[in-house]
């Protein structure tokens, strides 16, 4: 049937029901129209392209594969203009005019029973065309199809309740041109600018050239869809910049495609810097989801999880409904299941770097391993795989070098249960601190964290291997079980058990606002040193609650207190004696010596009362000496 005047069809009902979903509530965010028919016109190009393959005749076989937009603000319109398939009156009626009838999907259902397959496709809904209605009172769809014995049609509709197709003299050319004619509240789409931040967004990795008011856009090619052995190191690194807006290289990428569960084909980089550590505020994830090349979200909130928001790339999985909207999107379940593909994919190259390439993975460590152990304090799911990945200076180590902690176990003794480790501002303070003696004493190796977030790392980890995450300076740790001192170090003789039951007696007394004091078989040089008897409880968090008690006369956290002492060192076996002869001094260098303690164990915020007590001291023993 072909007719100059127009036909009137009335839209099947359910489409005006989907037209009114689509118009007013499925997209939020009112732009994506433009995604859409820009989709299509690159999803007609590609079924041209492919049919030009194996067609003879085909209807302007020298036209230029391209993709025109114009865009006329005095006329309030848009134009997005292909030169792919066209439609037949039929295929008007059955894609424009039938609901969730896809002709891409149908197209790409006879490649596939043919046994071939075409990832370059977007389409598969059939309802993205009719999000043009949002923003437009009338659109008009002139198109001619490749066929050789086809027609010049012309579609037109107000989304309402009809439309109605006519044959066309406007031109005969092959293709499809869309007259948008927008409503005046959406005056704004016909500028050119926005026109082109718009299609730059969503549409920059489309195959095919675009041109807007006859300049070309710039377009990319979908890296991420390309085979890995076609891409050159420095493809990537200019994707990157491209696609991320960095300015750095990227440290390096993965890049991998899975079929199962999902179809996901992704790019990730790990950039060279980090923008947090200078300083730059806290970042936002920001891999960006693609489906079939398209923009659905450059930032959506769940994709990867919190600590891997220095990422940067690219998630394209094509089992993403591309007519979804933001806010749904965020907590779709496929969403989640795409995050938990790209985890543990990430962590496995983590992994893979980690052990076949120690010094590379040391430099990503430095810069990045703030974010792993973010990781470990906050996502239980992938705690065990981010302990593998953990790194440490130790007691084994030099000053700047790490190690992990399987490789920590490898080196312990046989008969060990813990990891130790021990908390302090700088190496140098940790190493003369107290609480190492007893590990040195006996080669038990102990690992030196010094950032403010290893407390709570080493606090959630609780655990690595069965081997418990121990604090050096907590209570009673049966070293000796673990490994036996040397010789050498346990000749000095200590005090006999009658003074050191008087000395700790008096200690007792005089030093009542803490909680406990007994003689150490740990010290080795120090005379004394504070234990933790609360292993929940780390130094950061005491000195948290020392803060808060003189705020609001919370009750004393001196009570907790834990005293050891050295009974085989000179200045205690002194005590022990100077407790009866001279009472006061001994007094004072009791205090003196907790006070002492709590520094080494990072507890002394204000030290006036140690220093005056330092002067009392002195002057009672220039007197003596005198
Ligand atoms: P989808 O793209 O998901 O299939 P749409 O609602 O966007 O759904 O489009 C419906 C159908 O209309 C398409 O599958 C296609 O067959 C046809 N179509 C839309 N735009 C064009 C075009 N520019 N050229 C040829 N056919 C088109
Ligand atoms: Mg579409």
């Amino acid at each position: 049937m072909s007719t100059k005047t127009p036909e009137k069809h009335e839209f099947q009902a359910e489409v005006k029901q989907v037209l009114d979903i689509v118009v007013h509530s499925l997209y939020t965010d009112k732009e994506i129209f433009v995604r859409e028919l820009i989709s299509n016109a690159s999803d007609a190009t590609e079924k041209l392209r492919h049919t030009q393959l194996t067609e003879k005749a085909v209807h302007d076989a020298d036209l230029k594969l391209e993709i025109k937009v114009e865009s006329d603000e005095e006329k309030n319109q848009i134009v997005i203009q292909d030169f792919g398939i066209g439609m037949t009156r039929d295929e008007l009626i059955e894609n424009l005019g039938t609901i969730a009838h896809s002709g891409s999907k149908a197209f790409l259902k006879a490649i596939q029973e043919s046994g071939e397959k075409n990832e370059n496709l977007i389409g598969q809904f059939g309802v993205g065309f009719y999000s043009v209605f949002m923003v437009a009172d009338k659109v008009e769809v002139f198109t001619r199809t490749w066929r050789e014995d086809g027609e010049a049609l012309c579609w037109t509709s107000d989304g309402s309740g009809s439309y109605e197709i006519q044959e066309s003299d406007a031109t005969t050319q092959r293709g499809t041109r869309i007259v948008i004619h927008l409503k005046d509240s959406y005056k704004e789409f016909a500028e050119k600018s926005r026109l082109e931040t718009i299609i730059n967004s969503y549409s920059t990795f489309i195959q095919f050239p675009i041109n807007v008011n006859g300049e070309a856009l710039k377009t990319m090619s979908a890296l991420w869809l390309k085979n890995k052995k076609e891409i050159s190191d420095e493809d990537y690194k200019e994707f990157y910049k491209f696609q991320s807006k960095a300015f750095d290289d990227p440290q390096f990428w993965l890049h991998f495609n899975a079929d199962a569960p999902l179809e996901i084909n992704a790019l990730l980089f790990t950039p060279t810097e980090n923008m947090e550590g200078f300083g730059f505020g806290r970042m936002e994830p920001s891999v960006s989801l693609y489906c079939r090349k398209v923009l659905i979200d450059e930032a959506p909130k769940n994709l990867i999880p919190e600590w891997l928001r220095f990422l940067k790339g690219v998630v394209d999985s094509s089992d993403l409904p591309l007519n979804i909207s933001r806010e749904s999107m965020q907590d779709s379940s496929l969403v989640q299941k795409l995050n938990k593909v790209i985890t543990k994919r990430y962590l496995k190259q983590l992994e893979e770097k980690a052990n076949k390439d120690p010094e590379a993975y040391d430099i990503f460590w430095k810069r990045f391993g703030i974010f792993l152990k973010e990781g470990v304090t906050s996502d239980f799911t992938h705690k065990d795989q981010l302990l593998n990945l953990l790194r440490f200076e130790s007691t084994y180590t030099k000053e700047g070098e790490t190690t992990g902690l399987g490789d920590y176990l490898s080196r312990a003794h046989e008969s060990q249960k813990d990891i130790y480790f021990l908390f302090g501002p700088t190496r140098n303070a940790i190493e003369k601190s107290p609480y190492l003696e007893a590990f040195k004493s006996r080669n038990i190796e102990v690992l030196l964290t010094f950032e403010p977030i290893d407390e709570f790392v080493m606090n959630h980890a609780r655990s690595f291997k069965e081997k418990s995450m121990t604090s050096a300076d907590s209570a009673d740790l049966d070293l000796e079980a673990v490994a036996p001192v040397t010789e050498t170090d346990s000749k000095t003789e200590a005090l006999n058990p009658e003074s050191e039951q008087s000395l700790c007696e008096f200690l007792k007394t005089t030093l009542s606002d803490i909680k406990e004091v007994s003689t150490s078989t740990r010290l080795i040089n120090s005379p004394a040193m504070i234990v933790n008897g609360d292993k929940m409880m780390t130094a950061q968090m005491k000195k948290m609650m020392k803060a808060m008690q003189k705020a609001d006369g919370m009750p004393d956290a001196d009570a907790s207190i834990h005293l050891e002492v050295n009974p085989k060192h000179p200045l205690i076996k002194n005590l022990a004696t100077l407790h009866t002869s001279k009472p006061e001094l001994a007094e004072l260098i009791a205090r003196q010596i907790l006070d002492t303690a709590r520094v080494s164990a990072g507890l002394i915020e204000d030290p006036t009362e140690l220093v005056e007590r330092n002067y009392k001291i002195m002057e009672q023993l220039s007197e003596t000496v005198s």
